[in-house]
């Protein structure tokens, strides 16, 4: 039987669980806020074209608006000024859609401090229990932040929310195999990462070096630290910055 076949055969039969990784987009997904003077992203929002109404007897449609950057999303390496020259969403190769990843978990850390910071030794603890990162996947970070994301002050918590330090960051950019970060929070980078040094590091070095970035992640703890692979669905906006995306999470039982 064919590979193909024994995995939906998998799924059928509950050798395979699928986990959804991705936060429900509505006008109450929250969305990062940005000082003035910068310009800010819109939340999520439904127009009703038609409901078996007169403006359409039979059928039920909206129109759609909302930031690129809004609810479960990728960054893609043109998001940030040094990845300015890099590939837009659509570009992103469609096999990297598909990857590996690793789930280290801070939750309890970042309950204790929510101002946590991943740090390069934190990583090399894990690796020395799980082994390396994966090649081309992803390093998905788990800090309980998903059980706030339905409160939009909660979630975003006067800009206290965890991250990963400047020095991790360049680490995971350079020296890393993965292709990229994935956490819970609203951003990749932590509440406090404007006054870093380099302000925002996870961005400007990430997405600088061509990789990319997941956010607004839900049920990590779903996830064996090792073993599960995802399936990443951005829409392929042409020249767009990012794009809200469904993210699948195979996972073996
Ligand atoms: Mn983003």
């Amino acid at each position: 039987m064919g590979l193909l076949i024994d995995l939906v055969n998998a799924v059928a039969g509950g050798r395979v669980q699928i986990v959804d990784l991705t936060a429900p987009l509505s006008a109450q997904t929250p969305i990062i806020g940005l000082p003035e003077p910068f310009g800010q992203t819109a939340r999520f929002s439904l127009t009703e074209i038609s409901r078996y109404d007169e403006r359409g007897p039979a059928w039920y449609w909206n129109n759609i608006s909302t930031g690129e950057h809004t609810g479960t999303h990728l960054d893609a390496p043109i998001h940030w000024v040094t990845g300015r020259d890099a590939a837009d969403v659509s570009q992103v190769p469609i096999t990297r859609l598909i990857a590996p990843v690793a789930v280290l978990d801070f939750a309890s850390e970042a309950a204790a401090n929510p101002d946590f910071l991943l740090e390069i030794e934190h990583i090399k603890a894990w690796e020395a229990t799980n082994g390396a990162l994966p090649d081309g996947g992803w390093l998905l970070y788990r800090t309980g932040w998903d059980a706030r994301s339905n409160d939009d002050s909660a979630f975003i918590n006067e800009g206290h929310t965890p991250g990963i330090s400047a020095e991790c960051a360049a680490w995971l950019a350079v020296e890393a195999p993965i292709q990229g970060v994935g956490v819970e929070t609203v951003g990749t980078d932590a509440g406090a990462a404007h006054s870093f040094e380099p302000p925002f590091p996870c961005h400007s070095f990430l997405l600088g070096h061509g990789k990319y970035g997941l956010t607004q992640l839900r049920n990590l703890d779903q996830l064996p630290p090792n073993s599960a692979v995802v399936v990443v669905a951005p829409l392929p906006i042409v020249t767009g910055s990012g794009s809200p995306t469904r993210i699948l999470a195979l996972v073996e039982r």
